[in-house]
């Protein structure tokens, strides 16, 4: 935090508080520590924590949508699982390169037990609409984990970039399958190494 080379900062790996025992004197706990190292806001030293131990990837109070639209969303998937005899299992959230949803996904199984989704993206006013109508451009999964990375494994579905990144790994799939190239994807990925 000084810049100093003695061995003066000390750090508490119960409950991540640190302390400067040189000129400094300050103590902090791991969201002003980060705030205070990257100069950023204590909200914004949250999201990049959240980032750092991968925690923030389907929380849906990270994706900047009203709780208001979330309802819908809710009654949307119900109306389907009662007219179509599916039952929803979970969600995928297309988030663009600030963060902010786009689409999502959501994982559904009919009564063969065979996997089957909608997709549904979200409009300006807070509304859902297919992501066909709504015009949405083309996502790779966890894109804004995916740009600040040098590194990733692109795999075969959501499921399975949601396990890597438990594994903290930074993974992606394709919105639509693994052989389903679009030419947009390329730039999220150029210049960096990516795991197939
Ligand atoms: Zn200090």
């Amino acid at each position: 935090m000084h810049d100093g080379e003695g061995p003066n900062f000390t750090v508490d790996p119960k409950n991540g508080l640190s302390h400067c025992h040189s000129q400094c004197g300050q103590g902090w706990n791991i969201l002003s520590l980060e705030a205070a190292l990257s100069g950023k806001s204590t909200k914004e030293a949250l999201a990049d924590v959240l980032q750092i131990i991968g925690r923030n990837s389907s929380s849906v109070g990270q994706l900047g949508v009203s709780d208001w639209s979330m309802e819908i969303l809710t009654k949307r998937i119900r109306e389907i699982e009662e007219k179509g005899k599916l039952r929803h299992v979970t969600n995928y959230y297309y988030r663009g390169a600030d963060g902010n949803l786009v689409w999502v996904k959501c994982r559904f199984v009919d009564e063969n037990g065979e996997k089957t989704f909608r997709s549904f993206a979200i409009t300006k006013r807070g509304s859902w609409r297919t992501p066909r109508k709504e015009g949405v451009p083309p996502l790779l999964y966890r894109l804004p984990e995916v740009l600040a990375a040098e590194e990733e494994d692109l795999v075969n579905g959501e499921e399975a970039a949601d396990a890597g990144a438990r594994l903290g790994r930074v993974t992606t799939c394709l919105p639509t399958g693994e052989c389903n190239w679009n030419p947009e994807f390329t730039k999220f990925l150029s210049g960096k190494i990516v795991n197939l």
